[in-house]
């Protein structure tokens, strides 16, 4: 669709999960929203396509039909001969597609009244009085809010903020044909970070990642990734291999400017096990609803976004913590995970529970 109005409430750079979940709040809102993304969907995106059951409760869209597998069975391997396994009837998330997913998610954002175009680059971004202009492909528009959902690589972030990553965690996905054997989901820790196994319908998602990521550690490579699946499934060939970042630096962050950056655009993705669309969705969400709740109460959507975002954090340290203690300690991990901590995230996973809320602490977020 193109357009001609050039004057927005909100404009929000990126389609994916994060961007998609802050239109919809808007929208319900009766806002009038653009959304630019330099894809036209559907589009591919690196991901494992692993959706938690706490996610679910957050998405503003039912996604029952794309679903392919249910995690009803894990392995949490620490080598070939410490491995454990847990069970729950719910399932502790369920895989899609995640080109499916976003191309669904992102036509039911439209189909709710957001504009959208595709656009090529971004050239500045300017704040004018109370209104923010951005040009794009020598186009300028203006909102009263800017988003930035553009992803770990964010161009919002760039161009409006001193916030970088120091030491972004890469990962690398493929597929491999599903023959003979059924492999539940599993998780493989290593001393460089984790490996994955996800099941879909006729293939698994397998992947690497170093989710400890500092300036000292190993950076994993294409080949880490064809030694992993040669050394797990023998014979078979890995297809359609990608990498990308996934941000996870955003323990700091807060918005300034009435622009918010939300998702892998502002850091949010977990560091234990690399999980950020839970994370997208809920910060776009509540971006959402606090920009909605300053217009109709006049009332700091920045005050109330870096609010929310001081608890989201909070519960990112803690994230940090258990992946400090995961990937340095494997020894005693594997023993607190036999002995309890597995069935304790096995079930708190699957009832939708966050990690404090795993815990023992009260939830922070409202579904
Ligand atoms: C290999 C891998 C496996 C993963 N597996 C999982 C998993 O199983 N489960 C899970 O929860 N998380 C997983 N993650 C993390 C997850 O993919 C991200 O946290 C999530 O996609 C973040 O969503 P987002 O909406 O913030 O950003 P994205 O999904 O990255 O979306 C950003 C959007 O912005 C657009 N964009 C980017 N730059 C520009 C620009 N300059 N101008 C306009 N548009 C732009 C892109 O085209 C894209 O549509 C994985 C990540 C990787 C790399």
């Amino acid at each position: 669709m193109e357009h001609t109005d050039n004057q927005y409430d909100v404009i929000i750079v990126g389609a994916g999960p994060a961007g998609c979940s802050c239109a919809h709040e808007l929208l319900k809102n009766n806002k009038k929203v653009l959304i630019l993304d330099k894809a036209q969907f559907p589009r591919h995106k690196p991901c494992a396509g692993g959706i938690t059951m706490k996610t679910l409760k957050h998405l503003p869209v039912n996604i029952d039909h794309l679903v392919q597998h249910k995690a009803q069975d894990m392995i949490f391997s620490f080598s070939k001969k410490r491995k454990i396994k847990l069970n729950h009837t719910k399932g502790s998330c369920v895989m899609v597609i995640r080109d499916k997913f976003d191309e669904f998610f992102f036509n039911e954002t439209v189909k709710a009244g957001a504009a959208f175009t595709k656009i090529n680059k971004i050239n500045k971004i300017k704040l004018i009085e109370k209104r923010i202009s951005i040009t794009f492909d020598d186009k300028t528009y203006s909102c009263d809010y800017l988003i930035g959902a553009d992803g770990a690589n964010s161009v919002v972030r760039k161009l409006t903020s001193s916030f970088n990553y120091k030491n972004p965690v890469f990962a690398y996905e493929g597929l491999v044909e599903k023959k003979g054997t059924d492999y539940p989901t599993e998780f493989i820790f290593n001393k460089y970070g984790y490996a994955w196994i996800f099941p879909k319908g006729n293939h698994y998602n397998v992947g690497i990642g170093n989710l400890i990521s500092s300036s000292k550690s190993k950076n994993l490579t294409k080949k880490d990734l064809y030694n992993f699946v040669s050394d797990r499934f023998q014979a078979s060939k890995l297809e359609d291999i990608t990498a990308f970042p996934i941000g996870t630096e955003g323990d700091n962050y807060r918005a300034q400017n009435n622009i918010f950056l939300v998702g892998d655009a502002a850091g949010l993705a977990e560091s234990l096990l690399g999980e950020g669309i839970y994370n997208a969705v809920l910060s776009g969400k509540f971006a959402g609803s606090s920009i909605a709740d300053s217009y109709n109460n006049n009332i700091s959507a920045e005050v109330a976004y870096n609010k929310f975002l001081l608890h989201l954090t909070n519960e990112l340290k803690l994230y940090r913590k258990g992946a400090k203690i995961l990937y340095g300690f494997p020894r005693i991990s594997y023993w607190m995970m036999r002995f309890g901590l597995g069935k304790k995230f096995m079930d708190g996973y699957s009832e939708g529970k966050t990690l404090s809320e795993i815990m023992g602490k009260k939830s922070i977020f409202a579904n």
